[in-house]
């Protein structure tokens, strides 16, 4: 099936500074700012109606889009040159760069240094300047599939990119404000981050957390040690019980009792729950700005974006009713019709 909605989907305007520019000038003029994460749907059609429903969120102008990459680690090998035309991040990648600056997610686990070089020479081409440079999760089902083929931690991934390419992409790396799982303790986790950022990263992205007090330590631990890129919470907008339940098993963040003692309750109500999270969010993301925490916010929004609205509109982000046609909504019919004809 031919993947291709470009330039019918939205009319939007790149800016041409890089990220790491703009960052700083909105944080040099004290503006707030917030971006969104979305994950590569499998099929056309879902792809398609993530394109439309992000045409809404688009309209409260978010700074950038991460898209993350998963490519198939766990159940057999990488090939050795990679499908680029399969992999599903830099289809979408190719899309939304279109409208919107894009951070692509690169986890370099069970990548060679060729494909990481492959990869990056192809999103350049493409005109993505920004990357999301990470390690990965260790492959659950492969035990052949080692972690150390080319890049052992991410931080050997930033090296490898500025040393490639120079300034040319902007490097974003992941912090973790409870640590990360696998780290030996909650300091040599910052130092590890702190290398990753002396190396070459500009700005650090969080894993999710439920106290915003948990976010504050972190950033005042960084800060101690000498990190002074912008770090950015991350902001996991609670969907329903299941998928928090799922998601916060998946990524070792804890929900704390507290967080708990409200959504039990009331998990069969998946509505009430979903308003639970974007109150939560509201409050935590309030709580960071006025305090001076941060000056952004990045919502993981699960690929479903009324929660990201609503919060956007509750923190000030989101003023106007989106009122853009939907300029590929006869695209998005057309891709319908093929899928029945397969
Ligand atoms: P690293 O920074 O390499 O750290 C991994 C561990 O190794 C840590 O415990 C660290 O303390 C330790 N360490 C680091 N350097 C050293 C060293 N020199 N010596 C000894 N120990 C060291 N995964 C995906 O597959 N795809 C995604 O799109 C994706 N997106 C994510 C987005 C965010 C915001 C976050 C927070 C995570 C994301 N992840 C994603 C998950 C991430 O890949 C995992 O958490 C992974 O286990 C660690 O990746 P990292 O880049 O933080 O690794």
């Amino acid at each position: 099936m031919v993947w291709n909605f470009s330039k019918f989907c939205f009319n939007f305007r790149v800016s041409s500074a890089s990220l790491a520019e703009q960052m700083h000038a909105q944080i040099d003029s004290g503006d707030k700012f917030y971006s969104i994460e979305i994950t590569p749907p499998i099929s056309v059609l879902d792809s398609c109606q993530l394109l439309r429903s992000l045409q809404n969120l688009y309209n409260c102008s978010p700074l950038f889009t991460a898209i993350t990459w998963h490519i198939k680690t766990s159940a057999m090998p990488v090939p050795p040159v990679l499908p680029f035309g399969k992999l599903r991040a830099l289809r979408l990648g190719a899309e939304i760069s279109n409208i919107n600056s894009v951070l692509l997610h690169l986890s370099s686990v069970g990548l060679t240094k060729k494909q990481v070089c492959q990869v990056l020479w192809y999103i350049r081409d493409m005109g993505i300047r920004n990357i999301f440079a990470l390690r990965g999760d260790r492959p659950e089902r492969n035990n052949d599939l080692k972690l150390d083929r080319g890049f052992p931690y991410a931080s050997d991934l930033v090296s490898f990119i500025q040393e490639r390419f120079g300034d040319y992409f902007t490097i974003c790396v992941a912090g973790y404000p409870l640590g990360h799982p696998e780290a030996v303790s909650f300091e040599q986790d910052l130092a590890h981050l702190k290398e990753k950022v002396d190396k070459g990263a500009s700005f650090i992205i969080t894993q999710f957390f439920f106290k915003a007090g948990d976010f504050v330590n972190f950033v005042q631990w960084c800060r101690r040690i000498g990190i002074t890129v912008p770090i950015i919470p991350g902001i996991l907008l609670i969907q329903d019980y299941t998928s928090l339940i799922h998601i916060s098993s998946a990524c070792s963040v804890e929900v704390p009792r507290s967080v708990l003692d409200i959504i039990e309750p009331i998990k069969d109500n998946r509505e009430a729950v979903r308003k639970f999270g974007v109150h939560l969010a509201v409050e935590m993301v309030s709580y960071l700005f006025s305090q001076n925490y941060s000056n952004a916010a990045h919502f993981f929004t699960l690929n479903r974006q009324l929660s990201v609205i609503e919060t956007c509109k509750c923190l000030g982000f989101c003023l106007l009713e989106p009122a853009r046609p939907l300029m590929h909504h006869e695209r998005c019919k057309k891709s319908k019709r093929i899928v029945k004809l397969l």
